[in-house]
């Protein structure tokens, strides 16, 4: 039996449809029946050469949901329960985190491990089904699995997808406090997450900057009090409207979820003084901003934290996050339309473009 998947052969090449054999277990290991993949930002970055350490040809797709088709031996979930062949199964895309090195036990700065992997991304397709945009994925032993909570449909899921997990970790770094006045620039499939927990978080009130028109409504639908379209509305005109709101101080907290370089510049004038900035959207390289330290950090009693990459703990909560708010909070709109395994070099296309906040996959 073979197994079709759509492999990434290089930048700027079409993607294409190669049949793979059917991979020999390890114990320890689970193949799972590929339900639902996505196309996020990263596989555009991927796609256009703009991150390093990619080691082309890939099968894409980081994160994805499916069903357990063949287990060997005793595989157990993150919370201890064994797996069973038929069990819906999500899993945690960074694998291969050494816990020895230095920046796993002494810095503690596990995503900075320099023998993690990640499924779809850093994971060579001749060493075999490590991505989503396959029918099937080896989850190798080792790999942190969860099943799905029975009342979340893998729509939903895949939809909250990737950017989920790291909103998770940015909210995490944002250290927010009942109360604060949050600024999200971006409305991507990261920021519309953020909005959303920094509502959990307690954040009084959530104010979104992005584009284009259809993501911005879906901001407010996350819980965004107001968004500010930046095609539109032009950088004077969003200080004006963020010092109406904040009666002149500034937010509390901002957290960048936009990949521009323009975006921090402007943050630091927006955030209060002693207030707190997390960077979460810089996955490539945007290039330099020119920022004044002394008055936009120094004087101003600032606080920046980069977000880099997400842990297991991230993903578990994201699944209890999911099983809680996910009749209420809509993930499901973010995955706007779904593509065949032979559609990719399409569904790239209009995330390249932006024609909607999320692409997924569903391979069969
Ligand atoms: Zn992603
Ligand atoms: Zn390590």
């Amino acid at each position: 039996m073979s197994i079709l998947a759509a492999v990434m052969p290089a930048p700027r090449v079409p993607v294409e449809l190669r049949e793979f054999a059917e991979p020999a277990l390890e114990p320890g290991s689970v193949l799972l029946r590929t339900l639902y993949s996505e196309v996020c930002g990263t596989d555009v970055h991927v796609w256009h050469g703009r991150l390093s350490g990619v080691p082309y040809p890939i099968i894409p797709g980081h994160v994805s949901v499916g069903v357990a088709d063949q287990v060997r031996g005793d595989v157990r979930g993150v919370d201890g329960t064994r797996v069973a062949e038929g069990d819906r199964l999500v899993f945690f895309d960074v694998h291969r985190t050494c816990g020895r090195c230095r920046a796993c036990t002494v810095t503690r700065t596990p995503t900075r491990c320099a023998a993690r992997r990640v499924y779809g991304i850093t994971d060579p397709a001749a060493e075999g089904l490590f991505g989503g945009w396959s029918e099937a994925i080896y989850l190798e032993p080792g790999v942190a699995i969860a099943t799905l909570p029975d009342s979340v449909p893998p729509e939903t899921y895949i939809s909250g997808g990737c950017g989920l997990i790291t909103a998770v970790h940015a909210i995490d770094r944002a250290a927010i406090v009942l109360g604060d006045t949050v600024l999200v620039q971006g409305t991507g499939a990261v920021g519309l997450s953020v909005i959303a927990l920094a509502r959990l978080a307690g954040a009084t009130r959530v104010i979104a900057f992005g584009a284009p028109a259809d993501r911005l409504a879906l901001a407010a639908a996350m819980g965004a009090d107001t968004v500010v379209d930046i095609e539109r509305t032009p950088p004077p005109e969003r200080m004006q409207i963020v010092h109406d709101l904040t009666g002149g101080a500034g937010v509390d907290v901002a957290v960048e979820a936009a990949g521009s370089a323009r975006a921090v510049e402007e943050a630091l004038d927006l955030i209060r003084d002693g207030g707190r900035y997390v960077i979460a959207g810089h996955y490539t390289d945007a290039g330099p901003s020119a920022i004044n330290v002394h008055q936009q950090i120094n004087r101003k009693h600032l606080e920046i934290r980069g977000c880099w990459g997400s842990e297991v703990g991230h993903f578990v909560r994201a699944l209890r996050l999911l099983e809680r708010h996910h009749a209420t909070i809509p993930w499901r709109a973010i995955g706007a339309r779904t593509y065949q395994l032979s559609e990719l070099n399409q569904a790239l296309a209009d995330a390249e473009a932006m024609r909607l906040p999320k692409a997924l996959v569903a391979p069969h």
